[in-house]
């Protein structure tokens, strides 16, 4: 096997990943600690310690390959591993979603990986984004299907964002269809530097509402910070997040500070804005942050002939995307939410 001299000496998974975009053969090897090593995919590698575990988490990066933060973090942790200096007290799956993106500099080739999870790569391969979405999801299946029992099942889906945010660090809980919010959770993402919270209202098609729809997980899409090159991100500020990450993985079970509401910004989707026409524009600059709010009434976008104003007062701004492929979401607006009875 070509690389797995290379993968036990250097630990360096990223790079192997790199040098193959599309494919790797599998192999598995078991560390000096017991702790099998299972690569099943260039980008997907898992870890099974060989005590008894309790918990199943999905760490992923990557899957838009630009956003080199989380890439980074997750590189350190599998090094770590493999070179026997973190001791795992859980099964872990890391993935490197979109290689080629990353070799690229890219958010995505062809298409937004992020949009074509939960059957919306429809089983189609004319390109690698949609083959790539069919295989991570038959992945995540796999490895929270083939451990029996009990188990507690968790995937945190890592990101940086294209624009800075007025809460830098900020996460989106996928629509639980009902079922409570969780305060637990919430504590986590606090622990990890993340005060903002973004609870969506309806299904989606990405990677965390994939895992949390498909298999009953806590997930999140976190976004880390603002989109940075490799090498030009300031590690310090995400030293909250590896050092939290590390503890759920390493340790039997994790002691997190008391729930205060008062710690966190919670907002809930208020409506989606798409592009429809050609001639699609914002009224705000280019710098404008995630989280910025707007008086009732003032223009949030234009669509053609379509004007839209702010509905309510500090109806604030998401993921603004004026480029977005005809028919896509080119804005998430959101209005504050208080913790009530729908959390536990
Ligand atoms: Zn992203």
């Amino acid at each position: 096997m070509t690389y797995l001299t290379e993968l036990k000496q250097s630990g360096d998974f990223l790079s192997i990943t790199r040098a193959n975009e599309f494919s790797l053969e599998p192999v598995s090897f078991t560390l000096d600690n017991g702790t099998l090593v299972e690569v099943h995919d260039t980008g997907v590698i898992q870890f099974t310690p060989n005590i008894t575990t309790t918990k199943d988490i999905v760490l992923s990066s990557a899957v838009h390959g630009n956003e080199t933060a989380p890439i980074e973090i997750c590189d350190e942790l599998i090094q770590q591993i493999i070179l026997g200096k973190l001791t795992l007290a859980q099964r872990v799956l890391f993935i490197f979603g979109n290689p080629k993106s990353i070799n690229i500099g890219q958010r995505f080739v062809d298409e937004n990986l992020n949009r074509l999870f939960n059957g919306a790569h429809n089983n189609e391969t004319d390109n690698p984004e949609k083959v790539r979405a069919q295989n991570l999801e038959a992945y995540v299946r796999n490895f929270f299907e083939q451990a029996e029992g009990d188990r507690y099942r968790c995937h945190y889906d890592l990101h940086t964002a294209i624009r800075g945010s007025k809460n830098e660090k900020f996460a989106v809980y996928p629509f639980l269809h009902g079922k409570p919010w969780k305060k637990s959770q919430l504590q986590f993402l606090l622990s990890c530097g993340v005060n903002t919270v973004l609870m969506m209202r309806s299904a989606a098609t990405t990677f965390s509402y994939f895992s949390s729809y498909q298999f009953g997980a806590d997930a999140f899409t976190i976004e880390l910070g603002q989109v940075k090159p490799f090498g030009q991100n300031n590690m310090a500020s995400f030293a909250k997040t590896k050092a939290t990450l590390t503890a759920l993985i390493s340790q039997e079970s994790v002691e997190y500070k008391d729930f205060n509401a008062s710690d966190f910004e919670l907002f809930t989707v208020h409506r989606t804005i798409n592009r429809t026409q050609e001639a699609f524009s914002f009224p705000f600059s280019d710098s404008a942050v995630n989280f910025t709010g707007f008086s009732k009434g003032e223009l949030l976008a234009t669509d053609g002939d379509t004007e839209y104003f702010a509905e309510v007062e500090g109806e604030a701004i998401i993921f603004p995307n004026a480029n977005v492929a005809l028919g896509q979401r080119a804005l998430l607006t959101v209005v504050p939410l208080e913790v009530d009875e729908n959390f536990i």
